[in-house]
C-alpha cells in the first residue's frame, strides 16, 4: 500500500491520549518546577534569601560570595526534587534554545560519588559552543564563550535537569545570544523613561518593561508530518493543492476544539503551569488546524523565558499526543500563517502603567507624552522594526494578503486619534491652563474613559496596534525569539525618551514652564511623526502607494530589510543606547544573511528532491497508464481525445518542472560561489527562491488531475482536518 495511505489510516487511529486530570489545584501545583520565592524561602538562609529577591525584583546586583549559599540551596531543591543533571539554558542566535547537561555526581576521590554543585557552577560555564552563530566574532583559535547567570529569571527542573536561564557572551565581552541584549535594551529604557516619568511624579524610580506574547501554531498528525519530506524538513508544505473547503467558512475560529487537541492543550497547560509559565487562554485560530496559547503578562526578560520554553515543551508534548507542532509562520499555502503577537507595556514601580490613560488630567498628559514618543520611536525607525520580525520564514507572511504588510505603521483607533488631532491643532492657550492649584487642563485630554479604551476598534491589518493599555507588536513571526523585536522596540523608545526630554529640558532652561514644555514638545512629535499612523486597511494596495508616498520603508526584499541593523541612524541609536557595538552589529547581522540563505538553500535542495524523486516517477507511471488506454483504445477504434488531452497536459507540466528544477539548481550554484554573506543572501532571494511558487504551480496542478491512488505526499485536505 502506498505509504501515504498507511499514513492516513494511522492517523485515523489516532485517539484523543487519556490525560490524567492532576490531583490538585493550579494554585497548588504553580510553578511547582520553579526555584521560585516559595522553594528559594524554604531552601536558602534569610540574608541570601533576601539577597536573591532584591536582584530579581530590582536588578541590585548579586554579591559573587552569596552564589555558594544560593548553590547549595538550588541544589538540594533540584535533588529533592527528582533531578539528577544541571544546565546552563542559554538563547544562541539559532533561534532556539541550547543546553548541554552535567551530572551532579562528582567522584569523591575514595571511590564514591558525591553530588555537587557550588557557586562558580552556578555562576559561570564555559560551554565548548564554537559551532553556535557568531558572524566571525569568535574565530576559531579564539573560540570561546561563556554562559553566565542570569539571576532575574528563576532556575526551573525540566524531566530530571536543573536548567539554569543564562547569558552567552564572547570571550572579548560581545553578545552572543538575545539575553544580554535584551537586558541591555531593558536596562536603557527603564533609565530613560524614569527621567520622564520624573517630570510627573518624583517618587518613581524604575520603569519595568512587560511583555504578553499570544502564541499561534498549527499542529498535524505525526505519522501525516512523517510522510512529508518538506514539513520534516523545512516545517512548512513546498507543494499541496488547496483543500476545496479551508478556512472559507469561518467555522475554525473559536470553534469547539477537537477532543485529541484538547487533551494535548490540557497537557501543555498542566506541564506550562508546573514551570511557572501563567498559560492564560486557549482556542482555535482562523486556519484549519491553528490555535493559539496566550499567558498572562509578565517582566519582559521573564516573560520572553518562558515564551522559549513553551515553545520546546509544546514540541515535547506534542508528540505524546502523536501530533507535530508547526512553529513555522506559513506552513501552509492559501490559509493564514501563524503570529506570536507581542503586547508591549511600561509599568512604573509606582504602579503606573504608562500606556494606560489616567484618571486624572496629569495622568493623561504623562499617558499622552509617552503614547507620542512610543510613535516617535516607532517612526524613526520604523525600517529596523521591520527588520527586527524579518526572516526567510516570516517573509512568506509579511505583506501577503492576511497578516501584518511588509510596512510598520501604529493603529491608534478613533478616539486617541480624535485626542491627538485635538492636541495638534490646539493653540498653546487655548489648549492648556492651569487652575488655582497648578493642575494642568488639555481640552480634550482631560478625560479618555478607560473602559471605553479597552474597547476600542481593533484593526487586525496593523502591524503594530494600540489596544487599550498596551502596544501589540503583531509583526512578530510565530517561531521567532521575541527578544529580537523586544530589543528593537525598547532601544528605539529609550533613545526616543532621552531626546523628548532633552528637549523638553532646553525649553525648560529656556524659562518655559514643564507642563507647557512637554506639550510643546508633545505637539512638534505628533506633527513629525504624524505618517506613522494610519487606522486604515494595512492589506489594502492603496496603503502601499499611501505609504511610499509617506516616506514608510516599503522594502520588501528580507536580505535588504537586515541592511536596516547597519544604518548610521540604527548604529547611532544602538550605541547610544548602549545595546550593540559596531562589532555585535555587524556580527549579528551577517548571522541573519547566512540563516536566510541556508534556509533557502535547504528548501531548494528538498523542493528538488521531491519533484525529481516523488513527483515525476509518478506522473511517469499515470502517464504510462492513459498512453497504454489510449493505444488500446485505438486499436478498438474508439476515441480518446480526451485522455490524449491530459496526457499532453501533465507531460507539459513535467517538462517544465523539470526544466525549471534544473535552471533553480544552476541559479544555486551560482549563488553558492559568492563569499559575501549579504550578497549570498541577495542572489538566493532574487534567484533561487523565485522559483519556489513556479515549481510548485505546476505540481499542484498535477495533484488535482493525476489518479488520487498514486499521489505520494498526504494531501493538504487529510493534513488539516484533526478529528
Ligand atoms: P487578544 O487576542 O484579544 O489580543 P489575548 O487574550 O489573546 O487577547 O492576549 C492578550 C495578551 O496581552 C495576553 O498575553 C495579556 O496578558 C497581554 N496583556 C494584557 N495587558 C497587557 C499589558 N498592560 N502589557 C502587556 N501585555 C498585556
Ligand atoms: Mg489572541
Amino acid at each position: 500500500m502506498l505509504l501515504r495511505f498507511k499514513m492516513v489510516e494511522a492517523a485515523l487511529n489516532h485517539r484523543a491520549v487519556e490525560v490524567k486530570a492532576p490531583a490538585s489545584r493550579p494554585s497548588e501545583y504553580f510553578g511547582e518546577k520553579v526555584f521560585g520565592r516559595t522553594a528559594m524561602r524554604r531552601y536558602l538562609d534569610k540574608q541570601t534569601y533576601e539577597a536573591l529577591l532584591n536582584t530579581m525584583e530590582k536588578g541590585t546586583p548579586l554579591q559573587l560570595e552569596l552564589a555558594d549559599s544560593v548553590a547549595a540551596g538550588m541544589r538540594q531543591w533540584a535533588l529533592d526534587n527528582g533531578a539528577d543533571h544541571y544546565t546552563h539554558w542559554f538563547q544562541p542566535l539559532t533561534g532556539g534554545t541550547a543546553e548541554k547537561h552535567d551530572s551532579f555526581s562528582d567522584p569523591d576521590g575514595k571511590g564514591a560519588v558525591l553530588e555537587t554543585f557550588t557557586g562558580k557552577v552556578l555562576a559561570q560555564q564555559e560551554p565548548d559552543a564554537s559551532s553556535f552563530p557568531n558572524g566571525g566574532i569568535r574565530n576559531t583559535f579564539e573560540a570561546r564563550g561563556y554562559s553566565a547567570w542570569d539571576p532575574t529569571s528563576p532556575a526551573f527542573i525540566v524531566d530530571t535537569t536543573l536548567c539554569i536561564p543564562t547569558v552567552f557572551i564572547a570571550y572579548t565581552g560581545e553578545a552572543l545570544d538575545y539575553k544580554v541584549p535584551l537586558l541591555r535594551a531593558i536596562a536603557a529604557v527603564d533609565k530613560a523613561a524614569t527621567e520622564v516619568c520624573r517630570y510627573f511624579d518624583k517618587n518613581v524610580e524604575h520603569v519595568n518593561t512587560y511583555l504578553g506574547w499570544e502564541q499561534e501554531f498549527f499542529l498535524v498528525d505525526e505519522s501525516l508530518w512523517a510522510a512529508r519530506p518538506d514539513l520534516v524538513l523545512t516545517g512548512r508544505t513546498l507543494m499541496g493543492h488547496e483543500s476545496a473547503k479551508n478556512q472559507q467558512l469561518e467555522d475554525h475560529y473559536f470553534g469547539a476544539i477537537p477532543s485529541r487537541v484538547i487533551s494535548f492543550m490540557k497537557d501543555l497547560e498542566y506541564e506550562s503551569l508546573k514551570l511557572g509559565i501563567p498559560l492564560k487562554t486557549r482556542h482555535n485560530e482562523v486556519a484549519p488546524n491553528q490555535f493559539e496559547v496566550a499567558p498572562v503578562y509578565e517582566e519582559a526578560n521573564l516573560a520572553n523565558d518562558h515564551n522559549q520554553l513553551l515553545m520546546t515543551v509544546m514540541d515535547k508534548i506534542s508528540r505524546r499526543h502523536h501530533f507535530r507542532v508547526l512553529l513555522h509562520e506559513k506552513p501552509f499555502k492559501g490559509i493564514n500563517g501563524s503570529g506570536k503577537h507581542n503586547n508591549w507595556s511600561l509599568g512604573t514601580d509606582t504602579g503606573v502603567n504608562l500606556f494606560g490613560p489616567g484618571k486624572t488630567p496629569a495622568e493623561n498628559l504623562q499617558f499622552i507624552t509617552f503614547l507620542v514618543n512610543v510613535m516617535a520611536a516607532v517612526y524613526r525607525h520604523n525600517g529596523l522594526l521591520k527588520a527586527a520580525i524579518m526572516s526567510a520564514t516570516n517573509a512568506h507572511r509579511l505583506g501577503a494578503n492576511e497578516a501584518p504588510p511588509a510596512i510598520i505603521s501604529t493603529f491608534l483607533g478613533s478616539q486617541i486619534s480624535s485626542v491627538l488631532d485635538k492636541l495638534e491643532k490646539s493653540k498653546s492657550d487655548d489648549a492648556i491652563r492651569f487652575d488655582a492649584r497648578s493642575v494642568l487642563k488639555m481640552s480634550g485630554v482631560t478625560q479618555i474613559p478607560s473602559i471605553l479604551l479597552d474597547n476600542t476598534d481593533r484593526n487586525r491589518t496593523s502591524p503594530f496596534a494600540f489596544t487599550g493599555n498596551r502596544f501589540e507588536f503583531r509583526a512578530v513571526g510565530s517561531s521567532d525569539n521575541c527578544a529580537e523585536a523586544m530589543i528593537c522596540l525598547c532601544s528605539a523608545m529609550a533613545e526616543q525618551l532621552t531626546l523628548f526630554k532633552a528637549d523638553v529640558d532646553a525649553k525648560i532652561e529656556r524659562g518655559v514652564k514643564k507642563e507647557k514644555a512637554i506639550y510643546e514638545t508633545i505637539k512638534q512629535l505628533i506633527k513629525q511623526c504624524k505618517v506613522i499612523h494610519f487606522d486604515g486597511n494595512g492589506y489594502s494596495d492603496e496603503w502601499k502607494a499611501e505609504a511610499a508616498r509617506r516616506g514608510l520603508d516599503c522594502e520588501t526584499s528580507a536580505p535588504l530589510i537586515f541592511d536596516r541593523y547597519l544604518t548610521p541612524d540604527s548604529l547611532k541609536m544602538f550605541g547610544d543606547m548602549g545595546i550593540y557595538t559596531k562589532v555585535e552589529l555587524e556580527a549579528r547581522t551577517e548571522v541573519k544573511w547566512e540563516t536566510y540563505t541556508k534556509k533557502i538553500q535547504i528548501e531548494a535542495r528538498v523542493l528538488g528532491d521531491i519533484t525529481m524523486n516523488h513527483i515525476i516517477p509518478v506522473a511517469s507511471k499515470y502517464e504510462a497508464v492513459l498512453l497504454d488506454k489510449a493505444y488500446k483504445m485505438k486499436e478498438l477504434g474508439i476515441k480518446s481525445t480526451s485522455d490524449i488531452e491530459l496526457i499532453k497536459d501533465i507531460q507539459e507540466h513535467t517538462a517544465t518542472i523539470q526544466r525549471l528544477v534544473h535552471e533553480m539548481v544552476e541559479a544555486r550554484k551560482v549563488a553558492n560561489r559568492i563569499e559575501d554573506q549579504r550578497q549570498k543572501a541577495i542572489v538566493y532571494h532574487d534567484t533561487v527562491a523565485v522559483y519556489f511558487d513556479q515549481i510548485r504551480y505546476h505540481i499542484d496542478k498535477m495533484e488535482e488531475v493525476i489518479d488520487d491512488q498514486l499521489w505520494p505526499l498526504p494531501k493538504y485536505r487529510e493534513l488539516l482536518f484533526i478529528r
